[in-house]
């Protein structure tokens, strides 16, 4: 049976290329990867078991084998895992590519190093910093046996395995090492590599060695099977001891992982490196942890963990198609899953580690999982020990930093989430503030700088920083030397809806209606008499706006701007629309229902408003009064950060009143461009050929 040729994927011929030729030394860890994946494939095929015992009966013995042959210089790493279908060779390895290919090139680009590449997903192809040609002998279940093999260039072949070495089941990865690669075919640097990379693999990894051996054999035994001839020299040879030693070469196995897992040891006898080494295996992370935390919990039900926070966010962490969790369940050692839904609620999904439960059953399916009473307990104690991690971070700055920046929005879709777990989760954020500038701050920080006469805590939701800090809603908050919180995260605006108080006080957005700023009863009195004085300019703006706005009001809340544009108490907010604006998928009946009804509210200190209450007692329909409104409107749309539905309206009224200000008549006209220029059409045509 002939070959199948096929070309890898462009991406996957690009990182094989880039991994082919960078200089790169550290290239020890293709062995690290190969392991995992046959790691991997083990905990498949253990798993499919729990289920249905017969899918061992191809192969018994669980195991990972490690052999090199100096002579044809091949380094072979066995395993009797899953194994791949010809269909899962063609797309595994080689013609689908993973989202991982790409980044990971870009990171590496930007000063990655190699190692990561376990990370990405596409460790399989490390194998080529050290082999010019791979062979991937693989067995199946349920399909025969074929040998995929590439040596780079740009495609791979697959054929039918005819030959009668058998796997039996699982996959034998042949690495036909480079010349300058010879060392890796060592048995001393083999082990080395194994107790550095790879202790912490739950399945035996056994080398094969080849000893000599001298094994003690009766010296009369040997003679025997020379048979007629024994006789005729027995007699001469009297002396001859009895036993007689003789020089064999014995192939032998010696396991290389016999430690027993690091989470049933007592956590006093295990280092922080051993810790952290085993959280390195387990994540295919390069990095130590930020944190860790190994707990048991014993009585009526009984497990054991181990739980990790990264020092960073993967670069997937919020991509959907993903894997959701990152915690291994095993029951009573013996290796589940590692993505039970179950186990930790998604907004946990950054975190890592193991949970080995004594009580559930060792052949548990996925729908008996989802009503598990044992899961429930499990899962209340892996979230009860999160946050008790995160407040550890939180009491060293320079960790809480990192935290923060990789997980802030985790936190805040906890907070979404979590009714239980809000109030602790709340006390981890932080934003910066009109008094916090430099230094993000944190709820209790701000309570603490709370002037006597303020009730409440005050926030502002809006694109950027920048965006926020200069904010007309803002002036007066200055001035009575109330601070704002900035939450310019998209996700702030779902998790401020769910948080409304904190320690007894309420979260209040001034963008929004009905701001209450502790007024003193006279201010509260001399407002009143203010509202009276320009009700009819509040009616007759609002008459001369329309459904524009809901209502035209007097402000409290500004002191430099003539106006802005406020939303209603549980609308949205002017950020909000810009980002549900955003979302293209959103729901166009939910959003005019909650599309801001927008309240205008006007600043009777400001010259302008003062302007137009005269112009409107001298006449009550004086025109300009129309116009102006409308302009006011518009800028205050941009100004309260709202966008504009109609830009080039708002321009034309802008240049207006330029010319105004020019004194240019209304009319003034546009001129025509000289004749003789070229059209615009030509004059790009003649750029396109020089270009070329
Ligand atoms: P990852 O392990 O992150 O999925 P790799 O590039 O290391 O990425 O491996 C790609 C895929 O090839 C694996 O997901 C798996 O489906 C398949 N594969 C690799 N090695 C083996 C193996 N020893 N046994 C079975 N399948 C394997
Ligand atoms: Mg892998």
């Amino acid at each position: 049976m002939t070959a199948e040729t096929f070309a890898f994927q462009a991406e996957i011929s690009q990182l094989m290329s880039l991994i082919i030729n960078t200089f790169y030394s550290n290239k020890e860890i293709f062995l690290r990867e190969l392991i995992s994946n046959a790691s991997d494939a083990l905990d498949k095929i253990r798993y499919e078991s729990l289920t249905d015992p017969s899918a061992l009966d191809s192969c018994k013995d669980l195991f990972i084998q490690l052999s090199f042959d100096k002579t044809n210089r091949i380094l072979t790493i066995r395993d009797t895992g899953i194994g791949m279908t010809k269909a899962d060779l063609v797309n595994n390895l080689g013609t689908i590519a993973k989202s991982g290919t790409k980044t990971f090139m870009e990171a590496l680009s930007q000063g990655a190093d190699i190692s990561m590449i376990g990370q990405f997903g596409v460790g399989f192809y490390s194998a080529y910093l050290v082999a010019d040609k791979v062979e991937v002998i693989t067995k199946n279940n349920s399909d025969e046996q074929y040998i995929w093999e590439s040596a780079a260039g740009g495609s791979f072949t697959i054929a039918l395995d005819e030959s009668d070495y058998k796997l039996g089941r699982g996959t034998e990865i042949r690495l036909h090492m480079k010349e300058d690669q010879l060392e890796y075919l060592d048995e001393k640097k083999i082990k080395e590599i194994v107790k550095k990379h790879s202790e912490f693999i739950s399945y035996p990894i056994r080398l094969l060695v080849e000893r000599e051996v001298e094994t003690e054999v009766p010296a009369d035994e040997e003679v025997k099977e020379t048979d007629s001839k024994i006789e005729e020299v027995e007699d001469e040879e009297e002396s001859k001891p009895k036993t007689k030693k003789i020089k064999e070469m014995k192939t032998e196995e010696e396991e290389l992982n016999k430690i027993k897992p690091i989470w049933t040891r007592n956590p006093d006898d295990v280092t922080t490196e051993e810790y952290n080494a085993f959280y390195k295996a387990l994540s295919n992370d390069w990095e130590d942890p930020l944190a860790c935390k190994p707990f048991s919990v014993e009585g009526q039900l009984e497990f054991r963990a181990i739980l990790y926070i990264p020092a960073r966010a993967p670069f997937d962490l919020f991509e959907s198609k993903k894997k959701r969790n990152n915690i291994k369940l095993y029951v009573r050692r013996v290796f589940i899953m590692d993505d039970c839904d179950e186990l930790i609620p998604e907004w946990l999904s950054f975190v890592k580690g193991v949970v080995d439960s004594e009580d559930l059953p060792l052949n548990i399916s996925r729908e008996i999982l989802q009503q598990n009473k044992i899961l429930k307990v499990i899962r209340k104690n892996i979230v009860k020990k999160c946050l008790e991690m995160f407040q550890e971070i939180s009491e060293d700055k320079e960790s809480f930093t990192k935290f923060y920046d990789a997980f802030s929005k985790n936190i805040k879709l906890g907070i979404h989430e979590d009714s239980q777990n809000r109030t602790k989760l709340a006390d981890l954020l932080r934003y910066n503030s009109t008094k916090s500038l430099d230094e993000p701050t944190s709820f209790k920080d701000y309570i603490t700088r709370m002037p006597a006469n303020q009730n409440d805590i005050y926030y502002i939701t809006g694109e950027s920083r920048k965006a926020v800090e200069d904010s007309p809603f803002l002036e007066v908050l200055r001035t009575r030397g109330y601070e704002v919180l900035f939450m310019v995260d998209p996700i702030d605006e779902y998790c401020v809806q769910q948080l409304r108080e904190i320690d007894g006080k309420k979260l209040v957005s001034v963008t929004k209606e009905g701001l209450d700023l502790g007024e003193t009863e006279e201010e509260k009195k001399h407002t009143e008499e203010l509202k009276q004085e320009y009700e009819p300019l509040c009616a007759y703006i609002k008459e001369s706006l329309g459904d524009l706005v809901e209502k035209v009001v007097v402000s409290n809340r500004i002191s430099n701007s003539p106006c802005v544009l406020v939303t209603g108490q549980f609308g949205w907010s002017a950020n909000m629309e810009r980002i549900m604006k955003a979302q293209a998928l959103r729901d166009s009946s939910m959003s005019s229902y909650m599309m801001s009804k927008k309240t205008m509210e006007i600043n009777t200190n400001h010259p302008i408003i003062k302007h137009l209450k005269a112009k409107f007692d001298e006449d009550k329909n004086d025109k300009t009064i129309k116009d102006l409104s409308l302009l006011m409107y518009e800028s205050s749309l941009l100004s309260s950060g709202f966008t504009l539905e109609d830009p080039s309206a708002f321009s034309n009224r802008i240049y207006r009143m330029i010319k105004h200000g020019l004194s240019l008549e209304d009319d003034a006209i546009v001129e025509d461009a000289p004749t003789d220029a070229p059209a615009l059409e030509e004059v790009a045509d003649s750029n396109m050929e020089e270009v070329d």
